[in-house]
């Protein structure tokens, strides 16, 4: 199998590479700066800048989309929001067309989006992939996502779409909450009350190839662990996990500060379940916090 990604030299999209190349399939990554891809991998992968430049005969049976500007690096202005907007929409768009140009089209798309469909909701509801999302700039952006992903339908193409939680490992969001939580400074975000759903890596690259690899699956995935907690929760498995307290709480008024509209990713959540993957018979190596959080320092 030949999977072409992009956001390849991403936090997922690196280690989902590692896995196919450690599973026999060949791989295509598409990254802006491809030399410390290639760097990294070798001549293991083809490497390319600009999905234009693929020829129309390449062979190309699946295409995971990952690409995208990070959401949390900086403060969310009008200006922040079009870029992590466009950013996600132009690549796809991308994608769409050269699925247009291949001869063979690919049989599957797994693309990105993100637990962020179902915007900020303040109680305690199970949110299923039937779940209804509320508006704001999350359930916006991930559903143009979702829809723009979903025209490559018509080309035949089957089509999964990640919602994906705040995903576990070494680097992406873990490596930026560490710090404080390593100077017994970490604690829970505002109330603590609202939920954190997450992921654990191995598990997030894990569903990937299930879904690649799985015919008979379309349509929307939270990908998610089946147990998530609430953010209280999260900073007291965390601090236990490192040996430290983590008792001080942040407050979130300096959130929002920081972070603009995005801080509310963090004060407010929601509590999503994987029910679509559970059916399916995916299996979680890490169903419960402790031991992904265990894995992922
Ligand atoms: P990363 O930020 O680690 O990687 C994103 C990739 O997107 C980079 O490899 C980068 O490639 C590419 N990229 C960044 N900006 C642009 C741009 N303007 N145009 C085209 N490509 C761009 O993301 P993750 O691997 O963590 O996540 C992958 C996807 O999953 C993202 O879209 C993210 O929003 C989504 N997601 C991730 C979660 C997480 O916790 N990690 C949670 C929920 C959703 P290069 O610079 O090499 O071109």
């Amino acid at each position: 199998m030949n999977v072409l990604i992009t956001g390849a030299s991403g936090f997922i999209g690196s280690a989902l590479i590692r896995h196919l190349l450690d599973t026999d399939r060949t791989v295509i990554g598409l990254s802006r700066k491809p030399e410390p891809l290639a760097r990294r991998f070798g001549n293991r992968i083809k490497t390319v800048d600009d999905l234009a430049k693929i020829d129309a005969d390449t062979s190309i049976d699946a295409i995971v989309n990952l690409a995208g500007e990070p959401i949390l690096d900086r403060r969310w202005s009008e200006k922040r929001k079009q870029v992590l907007y466009n950013s996600r929409l132009d690549t796809t768009a991308a994608v769409i067309k050269l699925i247009q140009r291949l001869n063979t089209k690919p049989t599957v798309l797994v693309s990105g989006s993100a637990i962020g469909y179902y915007g900020s909701q303040p109680d305690d509801r199970m949110l299923d992939e039937n779940s209804e999302g509320r508006n704001g700039f999350t359930h916006k952006l991930c559903a143009d996502w979702e829809s723009r992903a979903l025209e490559v339908q018509r080309l035949g193409v089957r089509v999964c779409l990640l919602r994906t939680g705040v995903v576990l490992g070494h680097g992406g969001a873990l490596k930026r909450m560490l710090p404080p939580f390593k100077m017994a400074l970490g604690g829970p975000i505002g109330s603590g009350r609202q939920w954190f759903s997450w992921i654990q890596l191995d598990d997030m690259v894990s569903l990937i190839d299930f879904l690649l690899q799985h015919q008979v699956l379309s349509g929307a995935f939270n990908a998610t662990a089946p147990e998530p907690v609430t953010n209280a929760e999260f900073s007291k498995q965390l601090g236990r996990v490192l040996g430290r307290p983590a008792i001080l709480p942040m407050p979130a008024f300096v959130m929002r500060l920081a972070l603009g509209e995005g801080a509310e990713l963090l004060c407010e959540g929601q509590r999503v379940v994987p029910v679509r993957l559970q059916q399916a018979g995916f299996e979680f190596r890490y169903p419960k916090l402790d031991k992904a959080l265990a894995a992922s320092l």
